[in-house]
């Protein structure tokens, strides 16, 4: 049955999407949407102005229903409006790749798609997506979860290759990989008006700006627009790029304590601190929440070749944290009382690339949030922190020829 439903939708997807090459954005019927209980499970309706190709699959660990939209347009449909029924436990929408968008349910047990289709009226256009979910036992739902793997779906190069990059001498260019953290469905944090994934993006821009000025910098941003990035995928793009350095850029909300002022991340297996590991696992599982299925990810880096190229990779990005830490201080930004700490990052597991997360601020505070909005304070920053890689890659080059002796 599932088989079936699946199929049909790969023929409307193959079909309809590609072949007719939609222009404009679908809009969401705030109305005609809801997520109800039904007897033996839930019901999702979705209503369109239009009809655009999409897909629905089931992930586990924990449960999802993911359904993948071409063009449709989030913005007016309210999740909150939506997150009533029983078995569903939180909903999000938003960008996930160009041209697509992505919903996610999380479910409050195995619930498996027992029927899904879209019907588009004759006389308006207007498109209903109605799926029907039915509670089955784990096992089942554990057998049936799963993305589909669709021809065309995968990005070119998404995962990981086994290559080691020669360490930068300060001859070339350095390339550095800016990593504008969240984005598209995943928000990251919102406080006011500001959103943590817009204000990054706007400040790795900047970040950008005041390197290529200052010479010597190849810059390659993992993201340019407000769309969904996997963190396998930001780790990806730093290799493909050939990056001499990786730095994410965040600026979250933090509830535990009155944490302010920028903090550096290294990675490491044992956090530095509880906060540290909270904020990590936060980043890690927002790939969760985004619909990514994780499983085997871990098995891309497992590698002893991996493993002793972080051995020399590690003690860079420490020597990285440090001269961020130093460059701000030289420039008067405020720092956290603890300014250089660690955690698991997946996004910093690049074996042979030193990668650092970079909290330029936390948007649960006042002051934090002040600078962050100041166009001539993120100015500073990018200057701040142009003026630490530079120093870094000096001090780096020169500890690569002690390496060598
Ligand atoms: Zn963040």
């Amino acid at each position: 049955m599932i088989r079936a439903i699946l199929a049909l939708i790969l023929a409307i997807w193959a079909g309809a999407g590609i072949a007719q090459g939609f222009s404009g954005l679908a809009r969401v019927n705030p109305e005609a949407t809801r997520l109800s209980d039904t007897r033996d499970g839930m019901r999702l309706e979705i209503g369109l102005s239009q009809g655009v190709p999409w897909r629905v699959f089931t992930l586990d660990g924990p449960p999802r229903l993911v359904l993948d939209f071409r063009e449709v347009d989030w913005r007016g449909a309210d999740p909150a409006l939506i997150d009533w029924a029983e078995g569903a436990k939180a909903v999000r929408m938003g960008a996930f790749r160009p041209g697509w968008s992505r919903l996610v349910v999380d479910l409050n047990g195995p619930f498996a798609v027992a029927e899904a289709d879209m019907r588009v009226e004759e006389t308006s256009g207007a498109a209903r997506l109605r799926v029907d979910l039915q509670k089955v036992p784990a096992e089942r739902f554990a057998a049936v979860a799963g993305a589909p793997a669709l021809p065309g779906w995968a990005l070119p190069g998404e995962g990981l290759k086994a290559q080691i990059r020669p360490r930068q001498r300060g001859e070339a260019p350095l390339v550095v990989v800016i990593d504008p953290g969240h984005g598209g469905i995943d928000p990251g944090a919102e406080q006011e008006e500001l959103v943590e994934k817009d204000l990054m993006l706007t400040f790795a821009r900047e970040l950008k700006d005041a390197l290529t000025r200052a010479g010597g910098f190849e810059v390659v941003l993992t993201r340019e627009a407000d769309l969904f990035v996997s963190l396998e995928r930001r780790v990806a793009i730093a290799h493909q790029t050939g990056a001499d350095l990786f730095l994410s850029l965040h600026a979250d909300a933090l509830s535990e304590g009155r944490a302010h002022g920028a903090t550096v991340y290294t990675l490491s297996d044992s956090a530095s601190d509880e906060a540290s590991a909270a904020l990590a696992e936060r980043h890690n599982r927002a790939d969760m929440l985004a619909g990514i299925d994780l499983t085997g990810v871990d098995d891309v880096v497992a590698d002893v070749l991996m493993d002793l190229a972080r051995q020399e990779t590690q003690p860079r990005a420490e020597e990285i944290a440090r001269a961020l830490k130093l460059g701000l201080a030289e420039r008067g930004l405020p720092l956290n009382s603890r300014p250089l700490r660690s955690a698991g990052f997946s996004v910093l597991k690049s074996p042979d690339i030193p990668s650092v997360l970079l909290e330029v601020g936390f948007l649960s505070s006042r002051r934090d949030r002040e600078n962050l909005r100041d166009p001539a304070w993120r100015a500073t920053m990018a200057q701040a922190i142009t003026e630490a890689i530079s120093a870094w890659r000096i001090a780096d080059a020169a500890r690569a020829d002690l390496v060598r002796q």
